[in-house]
């Protein structure tokens, strides 16, 4: 079982996703960007990080199910991740996500957001100045706009609350899967 998550950046999709790994079992689907490793991130487990030529070889080898430029790096899934057995979650910005679930009907798709002034808050508390924030809003507003392509919606307000919608959610699935 595919699934694919997404929301506008701040809402708490990895906090989401991490918190999901305590308490059921999946395979969490590692991408490959060229954005710098940040000082908390593995190599091979948040993400591959490579260079620009990588990338493009791999866009060029047919070995990208998708890829999206974000806030100036490239972000991409490769195929190999979602052939896994079991349930695969991957977490992806909005564009790439959504073109994605409109190409297989199979895949589920959870739009995750939080309020306006929530978003702001975390959003300020990673450091961010004003004039990031206030594009990151503006994004936010438009990629909002496809909330309605997706199965289902999650309200990020309170993490357990988020996590034991999603994982309600994925208990059903599985039932008819
Ligand atoms: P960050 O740089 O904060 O880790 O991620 C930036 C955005 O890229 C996030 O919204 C994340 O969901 C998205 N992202 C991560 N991997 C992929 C991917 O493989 N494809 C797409 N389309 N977006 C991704």
């Amino acid at each position: 079982m595919i699934i694919i998550i997404t929301g506008p950046s701040g809402v708490g999709k990895n906090t989401i996703i991490n918190e999901l790994s305590n308490h059921i079992n999946f395979y969490f689907s590692t991408s490959f960007t060229t954005r710098p490793r940040r000082d908390n991130e593995k190599e091979g487990e948040d993400y591959y990080f490579i260079s620009n030529q990588e990338f493009n070889n791999l866009i060029d080898n047919n070995e990208m199910l998708e890829y999206e430029e974000y806030g100036g790096y490239l972000y991409g899934t490769p195929n190999s991740e979602i052939t896994r057995d079991g349930i695969v979650i991957l977490d992806l910005e909005v564009n790439g996500a959504t073109k994605l679930l409109k190409s297989n009907n199979d895949y589920i798709g959870i739009f995750i957001d939080i309020n306006d002034d929530e978003l702001i808050k975390r959003l300020v508390s990673r450091g961010h100045d004003q004039e990031f924030i206030n594009k990151r809003m503006i994004l936010a507003n438009s990629q909002r706009e496809h909330k309605g392509e997706y199965d289902y919606y999650i309200e990020n307000q309170n993490l357990n609350t988020a996590v034991n919608n999603i994982i309600d959610i994925i208990c059903k699935l599985e039932e008819q899967w």
